[in-house]
């Protein structure tokens, strides 16, 4: 089945908004078999809008269509959709009590154009909204179906999950199974030169990386007859996978690092502590979001000032002085001070260069300690983390936590 993407909107036009829409869709049929030859944009013009679903229709089975199915005047997309395949607009009740659902749950009155948006093309398949008030719809005839989905991601991405996934699968009869394996410590690009021969050989299962803030995720998908037969096509994959880059998978299928962290220190019954510099009580927030922390994490000290580090957690100050709080001794004196402070198997530490400034040629921005210390293993890791982006600061600080869990 070939697909076509349509996204409408003046707004993208313009450059006001990148076009997440498209990656996001393209890659979830990618990873379902559907091809996608084109992606269009076009603006909110009724005239071009038919143009651009004829051509789509000529080259393709299935157009997946967002943006322009708001409660204004400019949102046009059902409507020509609705004359493409010759269907009259009809109230659909069902959307209407949603909506005004939606609006009671906000507490806000709905206003007489919101009703719009319960307008359908008569014989759509309805896709509800639990985030926002235009439902999606689909209108399929002769082979050619049409997908209309909302244009803000919040809503598009549940809603295709949720929905249109199913929808789309209704057009086969087979069942789909995905599993995420978790990479952190290699780039996107390096784990796809590694594993290139196996991913371009993936028909079924298809294998789809997405990198997301230093973090690489394969999504492993299998379609066939029942859920056992696609596990055992994914089964082996994973195992080629494992082989490959197996040090730097921490968990398949679990949300993040650090819930793979704590729930290693669970099932081990090991417990830690943090004496935070440059992080400021990221990592102590990142380990106690995750349910059942209490039973490993005591206490995590935010130590920015050297006061502290020296008079709370006894690093001493002959160190701050001659090595300064940027150092591995100051990481090593925190990691063993913070331990022996909370009595915990293993303490941790970080210190570093957060940025934007504060930078020298000896200690750049990036440059961060973390030290560990317990009976096992006492060390620190130096990081030279590097990520010229606006929003650095934030980086190194989440890389940092990043590495700890790790
Ligand atoms: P609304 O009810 O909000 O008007 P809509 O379905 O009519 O929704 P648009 O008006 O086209 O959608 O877009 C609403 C907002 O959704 C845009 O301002 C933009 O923030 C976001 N958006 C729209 N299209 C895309 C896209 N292709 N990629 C990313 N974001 C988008
Ligand atoms: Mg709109």
């Amino acid at each position: 089945m070939k697909a076509e993407i349509l996204c409408v909107g003046t707004e993208l036009l313009l450059g006001d908004i990148v076009n997440t829409n498209a990656a996001y869709i393209a890659k979830e049929l990618a990873n379902i078999g559907i091809d996608v030859y084109y992606q269009s944009v076009i603006g909110d013009n009724d005239n071009r809008l038919k143009e651009g679903l004829a051509l789509a229709f000529s080259r393709a089975d299935i157009v997946v269509m967002t943006g322009g199915l708001g409660p204004t005047y400019d949102d046009l997309t059902k409507e020509t959709v609705a004359e493409y395949f010759h269907r009259n607009m009809k109230l659909d009740a069902a959307s209407l009590e949603s909506i005004e659902g939606f609006f009671k749950r906000l507490g806000r009155p709905m206003t007489e154009n919101n009703k719009k948006q319960a307008m359908m093309p008569e014989g759509a398949t309805i896709f509800p909204n639990a985030n926002g008030t235009a439902p999606g719809l689909a209108v399929s005839e002769n082979g050619k179906t049409a997908i209309l989905l909302p244009g803000p991601p919040a809503e598009m991405q549940p809603m295709f999950q949720s929905a249109v996934l199913p929808y789309l699968m209704g057009f086969s009869d087979k069942v789909l199974v995905s599993h995420n394996v978790r990479i952190f410590g290699m780039g996107e690009s390096r784990v796809e030169e590694v594993l290139h021969e196996l991913m371009k050989n993936s028909t079924n299962p298809t294998i789809a990386p997405y990198a997301k803030m230093g973090e690489v995720t394969l999504r492993i998908t299998a379609a066939a007859d029942t859920k056992e037969a696609c596990e055992k096509l994914i089964g082996p994959a994973i195992e080629k996978i494992k082989k490959a880059i197996g040090k730097y998978i921490y968990g398949i299928d679990v949300p993040d690092l650090q819930t793979a962290a704590v729930e290693k220190l669970l099932e081990h019954n090991v417990t830690i502590a943090t004496a935070e510099s440059c992080t400021g009580g990221l990592i102590s927030e990142r380990i106690t979001q995750i349910p059942g922390a209490s039973r490993i994490f005591g206490c995590g000290v935010c130590s920015y000032a050297n006061e502290i580090k020296h008079r709370v957690l006894g690093v001493s100050e002959e160190t701050l002085q001659k090595y300064g709080a940027v150092s591995e001794q100051t990481a090593r004196e925190m990691a063993s001070g913070i331990r022996r402070l909370a009595g915990s198997d293993i303490g941790v530490s970080t210190t570093g260069i957060a940025g934007p400034g504060g930078g020298t040629k000896e200690k750049p921005v990036g440059l961060v300690y973390v030290g560990i210390d317990s009976d096992d293993l006492t060390t620190v890791l130096k990081l030279n983390i590097n990520y010229h982006k606006a929003d650095e600061r934030n980086y190194i600080r989440h890389m940092t936590a990043q590495n700890v869990f790790r």
